[in-house]
């Protein structure tokens, strides 16, 4: 995900940046750029997290099929067709019509089109950053209350069709589940009225790390691997595999400060004391 933010970062603050926002500004609306700029944004992520996964999925290549968090659960092409199609209808009919109601609140709080005001890389990649923060707290609060009994029944048992998720089904959810957890997504643009440059980044990014943590796959090159306190694949495969714990979607803090990973984090200690174990032998 680093990876990711750096090099969109790096191209959204760069001239030629610049020199393409203006041309989109001469060309069209306010409200296209906005609606149409947004949505774009929404399904390019989605399109280009998936693709690498599914081919992993598609030709089980053996280098890649070893950091399988579920080894040998591979979903059918069935229910890829079939998830695949009710994720884009929720596109078109849920999230874009709450990119339109939501354009008037962003542009009165502030965020602007202006190219003369195009962000800085600092400033994109530190809004970025406190985007990911209060959607990561807001988000585990919302997931939380989504697993009483009601909420659970009769919402987000459909995100938990899956029980060993693939990337596909990221944003397989309930149309209310959809619209409950957009709020913490857009809870951190209208705190802060960022350039609309920001926010397709923000939404490109934040829709990347929804496939990320999705995929069904811990890759060596993740970045959970490196900063601990990323939460990652198999972070959320495990509350997919048990229906419970791990609640939050990118950071660990709100699961270990509220005692919610306890199940994850005994079964990782016994995970490494076996590898150890594995070793000496
Ligand atoms: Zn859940
Ligand atoms: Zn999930």
């Amino acid at each position: 995900m680093i990876t990711e933010l750096t090099v969109l970062v790096l191209a959204a603050s760069s001239p030629w940046a610049h020199r393409w926002w203006v041309g989109l500004c001469d060309r069209y609306t306010e409200s296209q750029m906005i609606i149409g700029g947004t949505f774009i944004s929404l399904v390019a992520g989605y399109a280009l997290g998936c693709v690498p996964y599914v081919l992993f999925d598609w030709f089980r290549w053996q280098p890649v099929a070893v950091y399988k968090v579920q080894p040998k659960r591979y979903v059918s092409w069935r229910v890829a067709v079939e998830t695949s199609a009710y994720v884009l209808s929720l596109f078109v009919f849920v999230m874009l019509p709450l990119i339109v109601v939501g354009s008037g609140a962003l542009f009165l709080l502030g965020v602007t089109l202006d190219p003369a005001r195009i962000p800085s890389a600092t400033t994109i990649a530190m809004q970025t950053v406190f985007f990911f923060l209060v959607e990561d707290f807001g988000n585990y609060w919302l997931h939380r209350a989504l697993h009483t009994p009601w909420l659970y029944q009769n919402v987000h048992r459909v995100h938990h069709e899956h029980d060993a998720p693939f990337a596909l089904a990221a944003t397989y959810a309930h149309p209310i589940e959809v619209i409950v957890l957009g709020l913490p997504t857009f809870a951190g643009p209208l705190l802060v009225g960022p350039h609309l440059l920001t926010l397709w980044v923000w939404v490109l990014l934040r829709n990347y790390e929804a496939i990320d943590i999705h995929s069904g796959y811990e890759l060596p090159y993740n970045l959970n691997r490196f900063l601990p306190w990323i939460a990652g694949a198999e972070h959320h495969d495990y509350h997919h595999a048990h229906y419970s714990g791990n609640f939050a979607s990118v950071f660990v803090w709100c699961d270990q400060v509220y005692g919610t990973s306890l199940g994850f984090d005994a079964l990782q200690e016994r995970k490494s004391a076996a590898a150890k174990l594995g070793k000496m032998a």
